[in-house]
């Protein structure tokens, strides 16, 4: 079977250099593999992806010398095939409709700190699990409301087989190794699958686009090692195959912080503007035969 690569890129700011490694090693990785490379535009926040950053977006990844069969999907052209599949998990009472508004989960977080003395728990990115328990969430039957996963039911579902994720990890002819890593979706509590200003979210329309497009190598950063259990989870309760998964490194500044978007440093084309070619990206990034160790063997 011809494996299926794919980079995956939200257009809400520009491109930048941790972006440029990760769009390297899918491409390097599926020509070395006889695979195909896939571009997929993860553009579901309608206000912050506009069509110029994904116009911006698809002539650097040109200029850094990669291509992808046409047309390219665009999560924001896919809303009705997401709500499909939100509709699925409605109808099996794995979701329930969310009002509660930001402030008044803080204060409620706050108020329970207070009392037990205890830190709320909090998810694998830092932000405090959703305390359902400490509010009235009201049935909400209009939808003009955010629909959140009942993760404790959810866990029921599929608590009769281990729930695990296929790591490749990085190897060579006496490492090689896939290792099965135990999913941990409950780590992130009651999250959000659709909200009120959207009818999806980044977890939810993952899955679904991964599975739709045939992904067999779901290679991203390791910022979203975490985020990979709950990926395995929505597999298994809406029936999608599993990928296998690499999650690379990822750069760095000289601060020892993650590169992003935000801080508006090190775009390409900021880059490009200053006259780097993409070897220089390459140099720049230090991308080699390493980073793509766990496709070689
Ligand atoms: N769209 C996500 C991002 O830009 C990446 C999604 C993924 O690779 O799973 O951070």
């Amino acid at each position: 079977m011809c494996p299926i690569f794919r980079f995956a890129p939200s257009p809400n700011g520009a491109l930048h250099l941790g972006h440029a490694l990760s769009a390297l090693i899918n491409f390097e990785a599926a020509q070395r593999r006889q695979g195909q490379f896939l571009l997929r535009i993860e553009d579901i926040d309608t206000i912050r992806c506009t069509p110029n950053q994904v116009n911006q977006m698809t002539d650097d990844l040109r200029w850094l010398g990669l291509d992808w069969p046409e047309p390219v999907v665009q999560q924001s052209s896919r809303f009705d095939v997401y709500a499909a599949s939100i509709d699925q998990l409605k109808q099996r009472g794995l979701l329930y409709p969310s009002i509660a508004s930001r402030k008044e989960i803080r204060q409620a977080i706050a108020r329970s700190e207070e009392q037990t003395g205890h830190p709320h728990p909090r998810d694998p990115d830092g932000a405090p699990l959703f305390p359902r328990h400490l509010l009235k969430e009201k049935e909400h039957a209009n939808g003009d409301c955010a629909w959140r996963l009942d993760m404790e039911k959810a866990m029921k579902l599929v608590a009769s087989a281990p729930l695990n994720w296929q790591e490749n990890g990085l190897r060579s002819p006496s490492y090689p190794q896939v290792s099965a890593i135990p999913a941990q979706p409950n780590a992130w509590g009651d999250v959000i699958l659709a909200r009120k200003d959207c009818p999806t979210s980044y977890h939810l329309s993952v899955v679904v686009d991964d599975a739709a497009q045939k992904i067999s190598h779901v290679v991203r950063g390791q910022d979203l090692y975490h985020a990979t259990g709950l990926h395995r989870l929505l597999q298994q309760l809406l029936a999608l195959p599993a990928p296998l998964y690499h999650h690379h490194r990822l750069l760095t500044d000289i601060a020892g912080q993650k590169l992003s978007k935000s801080r508006g440093d090190l775009s390409l084309k900021t880059l490009r503007a200053q006259g780097a070619t993409p070897a220089d990206i390459r140099t720049m990034i230090e991308f080699s035969d390493d980073d793509l160790a766990a496709f070689l063997y």
